[in-house]
């Protein structure tokens, strides 16, 4: 393809993409194909000869289109938001148009830098003191994994240049709470730590971390001469975004030597807003932390900010600095390489900073808190009408609810809240998450898609009784 091939190309598919966006409020949220309906469509073997942009561009718009579920739907109200704001998406269109790679600074100047200030232009929209430097990484799962390496190596004063966990005497404990992500349990397995030795604390009422059980636990596993090493408070739970005190945990952690890291994948968008960063009340104490922009802040999947206090720790363990990697400019500029796993980065900051340019501080903050008031709304709603419950506090943009007609308790009840959730599902016209909290099905409903207004959440609302009285 040449560049004139692709100039053509190219203004049919952000045509394509345009329509799309613009039409994608008349379609089914959830994909209606059955598992296995677009492979079937597909050849099982790759073409032999060159195929027309034509086909492909037609392909798409037969076999992927209908098989996708649509997350920048109006009526998305699953998982959490994954907004991709239309400049975001040019700037990504930049960064794989541009075909460059930063292994060190040498290697796309402009790369490193962007990120450089990019992450400390989010560091202040998040109010955070200058103590904290940046990194852009692919995920919140992938984050987490490095700061608890990171916090192993602060433990063991380096094991890995040594024989590494291994040769530790006593085995080291991480700390979490029962409504942690999935990803902190998974990255303390994958570091080493062993399920054995991670420690799930309970919750309270509002299915925050207790800071005094986590306490209790910390001091007996000293006792029995286990090191505590780290704990991983979250800012917004997956559940339901329950926020843990980091404040009060971070004196846990300050007493004992423990590493504290605070996943706020989901509420950290939140903090662009003057108003709810109480949320994170301790945060400065913090070791690492890390904000999910790629969630309701409006950045195309993937972008995770990865923040710490000491990036000379960080670097000292994820650097390995082979020679053919070494520039004269390394000193100056950061070599991001060795401020996480992979080697090559992508050029994540373009659209980053596309977002940020084309919709300013103002137009991000005010979108945020037009979601929470959408959120606050429905929480009203649902708690005023008789059977239905809210079932968590509602701190951000998510509401859960059960539907709980008189006469219908324990397995009775979830069966009932899966199937009115399933319905509505199914018939396309909204999209919400089933899940567990305390044993029990609820309704989430994650509010936040760029497109969703006051008039979508009220739909929602009329769908989501109409379902359930139907059954
Ligand atoms: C979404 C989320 C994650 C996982 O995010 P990825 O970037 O997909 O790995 C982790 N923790 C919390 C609290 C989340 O909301």
């Amino acid at each position: 393809m040449t560049p004139e091939e692709f100039r053509a190309a190219g203004h049919r598919l952000i045509d394509w993409i345009a329509d799309y966006r613009a039409t994608l409020a008349n379609d089914p949220v959830m994909a209606q194909t059955p598992p296995g309906a677009v492979k079937a469509k597909l050849p099982t073997a790759p073409p032999d000869s060159p195929e027309p942009i034509d086909a492909i561009l037609h392909d798409l718009d037969t076999i992927i289109r209908p098989g996708l579920t649509l997350w920048q739907h109006p009526r998305f109200f699953g998982f959490f938001p994954s907004n991709a704001l239309l400049a975001s998406v040019l700037g990504d269109l930049t960064s794989t148009g541009l075909g460059v790679l930063g292994l060190n600074g040498q290697a796309s100047p402009a790369l490193t830098e962007l990120e450089e200030v990019t992450t400390d232009w989010m560091r202040q929209m998040f109010g955070l003191s200058p103590a904290w430097s940046g990194v852009i990484q692919d995920t919140a799962s992938t984050s987490s994994l490095i700061a608890l390496i990171c916090a192993r190596e602060r433990t063991t004063n380096y094991a890995l240049a040594r024989g590494g966990l291994q040769s530790e005497d006593a085995p080291l404990i991480i700390y979490t709470s029962t409504q942690s992500h999935s990803s902190v349990e998974k990255a303390a397995l994958l570091a080493g730590f062993g399920r054995e030795h991670v420690r799930q604390v309970p919750h309270d009422a509002s299915f925050a971390m207790r800071a005094d059980a986590l306490a209790a636990m910390v001091a007996e596993d000293a006792a029995r001469g286990r090191r505590p090493c780290a704990v991983v408070a979250t800012c917004g739970t997956t559940s339901s975004t329950a926020l843990d005190p980091i404040e009060a945990i971070a004196r846990v952690a300050d007493a004992h030597g423990l590493w504290l890291h605070v996943d706020a994948a989901m509420a950290g968008s939140a903090m662009i807003l003057p108003e709810c960063r109480w949320m994170w009340d301790g945060v400065e104490r913090a070791d690492s932390l890390i904000v999910n922009p790629h969630k309701w802040l409006g950045v195309a999947f993937d972008c995770t900010l990865y923040y710490v206090r000491d990036p000379e720790h960080l670097v000292r363990v994820m650097s390995t600095n082979p020679s053919y990697l070494r520039t004269a400019v390394d000193a100056q500029v950061r070599t991001y390489r060795d401020w996480g796993i992979p080697l090559g980065r992508r050029f994540r900051a373009l659209k980053l900073w596309f977002l940020v340019r084309e919709q300013g501080i103002e137009g991000l903050q005010r979108r945020l808190r037009r979601d929470l008031e959408n959120a606050a709304w429905l929480a009203e709603e649902v708690a005023r009408t008789p059977d239905w419950r809210v079932v968590a506090p509602v701190p951000l943009q998510t509401v859960c609810v059960r539907h709980e007609p008189a006469g219908l308790a324990g397995d009775d009840l979830d069966r009932h809240t899966q199937a009115w959730a399933a319905r509505l599902n199914q018939s396309g016209a909204a999209y919400v998450t089933p899940a567990v909290l305390d044993g029990r099905w609820m309704v989430r409903v994650s509010i936040g898609a760029e497109a969703t207004e006051r008039a979508d959440v009220t739909r929602l609302w009329q769908l989501m009784q109409d379902q359930a009285r139907a059954l």
